[in-house]
C-alpha cells in the first residue's frame, strides 16, 4: 500500500518526507488513460502535493498544487487532502516525449517552462494561503524547491519520479523525498545535506531496486527517526450530492433553461470521470429547493 514516512535526521535539523505512490498514480493512469509523459508529469505533480499534506492535521484540510508552462500539456492540477486522499487532472494525457540524448521521458517539454506554479493551502479557514512562482524548469521537483524557498521561506530539496513500463504503459514505481531544513541551522548542517543530495540517486531508482520510504530514509540518513507515517490513495471523493450542490448555485433562470429543454443534464467529474445524470424532474426539484431557501 501506498504511504508516506516522514522523519527528522541530524539532531531533528533537518525533516524528511518519503513517499512510495505506485499505485496511486498507477490508479491516476488509469482514470485519465495517461500516455507516458503526461503520466510523469502529472504523477510528479500528485506525489509532490501529497506530500506536502502529509503535514496536514485535519481530514478535510488540503493542498493544491497548479501548474501551467503553457507547454503541450496544459494545465495540471493536483489536490491532496489531511486524510490522504489524492486527485488530479491534466490538460492533455496523451503526451509521450522523451529527451532525444537521455531515452528518458521529458517531463519538463511536456509542462513547458513559460508559466506559474501555485500552491494553495486551504485549511478550513477563510482565505486560504496562496503562494505563486514563475516556473524553473517545468520538471516539478525543482519547482516545488523554488516555491518552497520563495513563498514559505524553506530552505529544501525535492526529488519526485515515476518510472513507467514502456510496453503497456503502467506505472512501473512513483515516489518523492523532500527534504526541509529547519531555519537558522549551522552551516555544517546546509553542507552535509548538500553532500547528501548530491551522492543520492533519483528517488525512482531506489524504489525500483525494492526499497521503501523507510529503507530510503535510512539508506541516505544514519541517524533518522520515523516520527509518523500515512496512507495515500488515490480518491476522488465526489458524488451525486456534490454536483446536485454545484447545480443547486447556479442561477434561476440557467436552471429553468434546462428544465425548459427537456435534457436533463450530465456532468461528468473532471477529476475521475464518473457521470452524474440529471433528469429533468430532478432539475424541477432542485429548482424548488433553491425557492424555497431564497
Ligand atoms: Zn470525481
Amino acid at each position: 500500500m501506498d504511504e508516506i514516512i516522514i522523519a527528522e535526521a541530524m539532531h531533528g535539523q533537518v525533516r524528511i518526507h518519503a513517499a512510495d505512490t505506485t499505485q496511486l498514480v498507477e490508479d491516476a493512469r488509469i482514470a485519465h488513460q495517461m500516455y507516458p509523459t503526461s503520466c510523469a508529469a502529472l504523477g510528479r505533480l500528485l506525489t509532490g502535493a501529497a506530500l506536502l499534506a502529509s503535514d496536514l492535521k485535519k481530514e478535510d484540510e488540503k493542498i493544491v498544487a497548479a501548474v501551467n508552462g503553457h507547454g503541450p500539456a496544459g494545465t495540471l492540477i493536483a489536490q491532496a487532502k489531511g486524510n490522504g486522499d489524492v486527485r488530479g487532472l491534466i490538460g492533455d494525457p496523451a503526451i509521450f516525449i522523451t529527451n532525444p540524448e537521455t531515452g528518458k521521458l521529458d517531463v519538463g517539454k511536456a509542462v513547458g517552462t513559460n508559466g506559474y506554479l501555485t500552491i494553495t493551502r486551504d485549511m478550513g479557514l477563510k482565505d486560504p494561503f496562496t503562494g505563486t512562482v514563475k516556473l524553473v524548469s517545468g520538471e516539478i521537483g525543482d519547482d516545488l524547491v523554488y516555491y518552497l524557498a520563495m513563498s514559505e521561506q524553506i530552505s529544501s530539496a525535492v526529488s519526485v519520479g515515476v518510472l513507467v513500463n514502456i510496453g503497456d504503459y503502467s506505472v512501473k514505481v512513483a515516489g518523492g523525498l523532500i527534504f526541509q531544513l529547519l531555519p537558522n541551522v549551522p552551516e555544517e548542517t546546509i553542507e552535509a545535506v548538500e553532500k547528501i543530495v548530491q551522492e543520492m540517486k533519483p528517488v525512482s531508482a531506489y524504489l525500483d531496486q525494492g526499497m521503501g520510504p523507510e529503507d530510503i530514509i535510512h539508506e541516505l540518513f544514519d541517524d533518522a527517526e520515523i516520527l509518523d507515517r500515512r496512507s495515500v490513495r488515490w480518491h476522488c471523493g465526489c458524488s451525486y450530492e456534490h454536483y446536485r450542490d454545484a447545480l443547486a448555485v447556479l442561477k434561476k433562470e440557467d436552471l429553468q433553461e434546462m428544465i425548459d429543454d427537456g435534457k436533463g443534464a450530465e456532468i461528468v467529474c473532471q477529476y475521475c470521470h464518473s457521470k452524474y445524470v440529471f433528469t429533468t424532474e430532478d432539475l424541477k426539484e432542485i429548482l424548488e429547493k433553491q425557492s424555497e431557501n431564497r
